[in-house]
């Protein structure tokens, strides 16, 4: 059995407890730091990144959030989560929770009525992964360690840092969940590693 957790501050996190059901897989909803200590995986929800922030500070979370990545516990962070991730954010003097070794830009592909539905290869996913983009952010610059796992248009959309995954778009959308099967596959075997 495996514990995934939802951070449940703000935004889709409904979508993603469904998206994650699976016989093995029990998903906990977080509202408090003190969850995490159960959890064998976390997932970042889409929604308002800098609502986000204010929320993780006002409850608490900052430092246990950062303290659970550098344990080596898998994260998945979805489009406001992806911004959450990064180590920097254009137009921004400082990141949020600065995980992954990325530079991203917030709003990249237009306004909630630019919304948009599209089919994409996901390197060891998929090859035609349903996904849902809604005032979606891009990643302009990936470092080291950073593995590219899917384009939109010649724009970075999906990337994977050892146990951080991340996307621009929002899976739990649709009813296509294998990048959440797949993130519980990293949950399991980071599980399998500390045990
Ligand atoms: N544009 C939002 C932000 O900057 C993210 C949009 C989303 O999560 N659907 O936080």
């Amino acid at each position: 059995m495996i514990k995934i957790g939802v951070l449940a501050l703000q935004g889709a996190v409904r979508e993603h407890v469904r998206s994650l059901q699976a016989e093995d897989t029990e998903v906990i909803i977080v509202k408090k730091a003190e969850q995490l200590d159960e959890l064998d995986g976390l997932v970042f929800p889409g929604g308002e990144s800098t609502t986000m922030r204010r929320l993780i500070n006002q409850y608490g979370f900052f430092e246990p959030l950062k303290a659970f990545g550098e344990s080596g516990k898998p994260i998945f962070g979805t489009c406001a989560g992806l911004i959450l991730m990064a180590d920097e954010i254009v137009g921004q003097d400082a990141a949020h929770l600065g995980l992954m070794n990325m530079r991203v830009q917030r709003n990249a592909f237009g306004r909630q009525r630019e919304s948009f539905e599209t089919t994409l290869e996901v390197q060891g996913v998929a090859e035609d992964l349903r996904s849902v983009f809604i005032r979606a952010p891009l990643i302009e610059e990936v470092g080291e360690h950073v593995e590219v796992l899917s384009t939109y248009n010649g724009e970075i959309v999906a990337a994977r840092q050892g146990h951080y995954l991340t996307c621009s778009f929002h899976p739990e959308l649709t009813d296509d969940f294998r990048l959440h099967q797949f993130f519980a596959t990293m949950v399991r075997e980071a599980k399998q590693v500390t045990n």
